[in-house]
């Protein structure tokens, strides 16, 4: 699934293809891709889009409708979910979910050709949303999400680590803890902060949570510089993949000698996830 780094180098990657532009037409191909927001796609034509950003592991499309005021577009990929900008010819793949069809009015940007934003999902558990201001506060998953692991500071992390219990790797992936980070990430995070994954939450210091806050901002930073991780199929908005995966230390390592100590990575399930870790380097 992608990831924080992934969700925001699709981001970085779309929003120069689309900004400026104004919705034309929605095409819905699969009606459940479209979670919520149905009775408002007849808002989204002309609707012009004003910026992209990311939270969590979301896209966030903010647009200004023809008649005013403001929508949003969010879509959250899951496990297969892929956002690509297409010239205006293009035809839906067997995968493409949802079709947004952009005009060519992008100002000074413009090079008089029309595009299309494609949702393409092979395993269709990813989904969009077109929202509302007012339908933000009554989304409880929204509502229950952690605060961004690079907008946090030391102070409040170790303060949220010092009000939970279990294991730290859960915790890293409970997104009302902080939101974002998954699988690949929280094993590459606790690696190199020498914590083990099954270490439970209640016996760790101050310190070793100050560490974990550390390394979590300088693995999410150092993977957002590479693109984030191409594991299986994730790719950008321009079809590349991340290069990430090149610098795991653990993910996908185990039964190999760890990079550090030499000792043979061990493989376990943890918070019900594969997990891998150095049974020397991580206490
Ligand atoms: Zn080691």
């Amino acid at each position: 699934m992608p990831e924080l780094p992934e969700v925001e180098t699709v981001v970085r990657t779309l929003a120069p293809q689309m900004l400026g532009r104004r919705i034309e037409a929605a095409r819905v191909l699969h009606e459940k891709s479209l979670a919520a927001g149905k009775a408002l796609l007849p808002r989204l034509r002309g609707a012009r889009i004003e910026s992209l950003h990311r939270r969590a592991k979301l896209v966030i499309i903010e647009l200004r409708p023809a008649h005013g005021g403001r929508l949003f577009l969010l879509f959250h990929l899951k496990m297969t979910g892929r956002l690509f900008v297409h010239g205006e010819q293009i035809e839906p793949c067997k995968h493409t979910r949802l079709v947004f069809v952009l005009g060519d009015d992008a100002g000074h940007d413009s090079d008089g050709k029309g595009r299309q934003l494609f949702f393409d999902d092979a395993r269709k558990f990813g989904y969009c949303r077109i929202m509302r201001d007012k339908d933000f506060a009554h989304w409880d998953f929204w509502n229950s999400l952690g605060p961004e692991p690079l907008m946090c500071s030391c102070e409040e992390f170790v303060a949220r680590c010092r009000e939970r219990r279990g294991k730290i790797k859960a915790l890293l992936l409970d997104q009302t803890f902080v939101a974002g980070i998954g699988n690949i990430y929280a094993d590459e995070i606790l690696f190199r902060a020498g914590i083990a994954p099954q270490h439970a939450v209640l016996c760790l210091s101050s310190a070793q949570f100050g560490v974990l806050w550390e390394q979590m901002r300088e693995v999410l930073r150092e993977a957002i510089e590479h693109c984030g991780s191409s594991v299986r199929d994730y790719r950008d908005a321009h079809g590349n993949a991340g290069a990430f995966q090149n610098s795991f230390r653990v993910y996908g390592h185990a039964g190999r000698p760890c990079r550090a100590c030499g000792s043979i990575l061990e493989k376990s399930v943890v918070a019900g996830r594969g997990t891998v870790h150095c049974p020397n380097c991580q206490k």
